[in-house]
């Protein structure tokens, strides 16, 4: 069943949908919950052997062993710290959780050709899938985007179209040709955090079917926070773990909506102007789901942090010396870390997951300025 957030109004499953009739967002409710370990263990090795949590057949899966990425222990001036390597995955970013599964939704309603807007790695995610899936895209992407994005939508075969001026111009371009095709948003999808909240399952699984302390991870749009917040409070309504992870979302401080509206105590997030970041990901002035991240974010007892763009190339340096080379984006978690160590905010032996979002080798062009 969907449901939306704001007005409660549901809808059946069946039905190829992004939004409410009201105009705000769709959320997907688990019908029954179960998740049974031994059959997790003998699944497939992806996102897909937590089938019986995930919204789709197994006859209409659309993919490419996306999911079960490494967690990597590093130590960094006397601290541990978990590194989950999420851009290790078929296109490169952490989107390909997402695109999976709503890919593979819009194959069982049977739909043959969607636009997705996006920053460059939901794109490049949503035109590999469509391919797989052999469903025709077009994808709208901000002017700005990183060379080595462009070149990944185009070779997948989608039809790209270059949006001139900011990130939220290209949505508004992308929602006016959502009038002629379905809008597959993966900001506004309720499949898309489907796909997401299998990073919860999978480090539970990877921590020997324990929570983390906390998660950290970068938030633009919002489909981390709310995918591990959606995917820990299931597990926790299971019984299998007892309290979710703290949830530490961190955001450019030259586009920060959501700390802003966080510290504010506010109940929304008001749409803010935004000074050009290298953090390209999270870029979102406007995100669409705020109210839904800011309740994500307190009920797990999270904050939220801000980088300078000094940080996250010293970020993007230390991480390298540590053999990860990330996308500026992905760096930010690092930076908010070290941010966090020096307030004294961690106790000993609490296990910290830093979220690796997407690979360096996206955005060779802008790395190449920065040396
Ligand atoms: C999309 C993206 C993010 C942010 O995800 P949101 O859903 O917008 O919060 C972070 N890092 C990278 C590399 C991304 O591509
Ligand atoms: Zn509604």
């Amino acid at each position: 069943m969907l449901q939306c957030y704001d007005c409660g109004k549901t809808y059946p499953e069946e039905k190829a949908l992004w939004q409410c009739d009201c105009g705000s967002y769709l959320l997907y409710t688990t019908p029954e919950l179960k998740l049974n370990k031994e059959k997790i263990q003998k699944g497939p090795f992806s996102l897909w052997r937590y089938q019986e949590a995930l919204p789709v057949s197994e006859e209409n899966r659309v993919t490419m062993g996306e999911g079960l990425t490494p967690l990597l222990p590093v130590t960094y001036e006397g601290r541990e710290v978990l590194l989950k390597l999420d851009f290790l995955q078929p296109t490169g970013s952490y989107k390909d959780r997402g695109t999976a599964v709503l890919v593979s939704k819009l194959k069982e309603w049977g739909v043959k050709r969607v636009v997705e807007d996006s920053s460059g790695n939901a794109g490049a995610s949503m035109a590999a899938y469509c391919a797989r899936a052999g469903i025709e895209c077009e994808i709208f992407v901000p002017a700005y985007t990183s060379a080595g994005k462009l070149v990944q939508i185009q070779y997948y075969g989608a039809d790209m179209v270059k949006v001139p001026g900011t990130r939220e111009d290209t949505t508004l371009a992308a929602i006016r040709r959502a009038e002629e095709v379905f809008y597959a948003s993966h900001n506004w999808s309720p499949y898309f955090i489907e796909g997401t909240k299998t990073l919860a399952f999978e480090l539970w699984e990877q921590l020997e079917w324990q929570a983390p302390d906390a998660v950290m991870v970068p938030v633009g749009n919002g489909s981390l926070v709310l995918g591990l917040y959606k995917g820990f409070s299931e597990l926790k309504e299971m019984g299998h773990i007892t309290r979710l992870p703290r949830i530490i979302a961190v955001q450019s401080a030259n586009c920060s909506p959501v700390y802003r509206a966080f510290h504010q105590g506010l109940d929304v997030v008001p749409a803010v102007e935004k000074q050009a970041t290298l953090a390209e990901g999270i870029a979102s002035a406007a995100p669409v789901k705020g109210a839904y991240i800011l309740e994500a974010i307190r009920e797990s007892r999270g904050t939220v942090v801000i980088v300078q763009e000094e940080e996250i190339k010293r970020a993007l340096s230390e991480l390298g010396r540590l053999g990860v080379f990330v996308e500026p984006t992905s760096a930010t978690v690092w930076a908010a870390w070290k941010f966090l160590q020096q307030q004294g905010d961690w106790s000993k032996g609490e296990k910290i997951i830093l979220e690796l979002t997407g690979s360096g080798l996206k955005a060779t062009d802008k790395l190449l300025e920065l040396t």
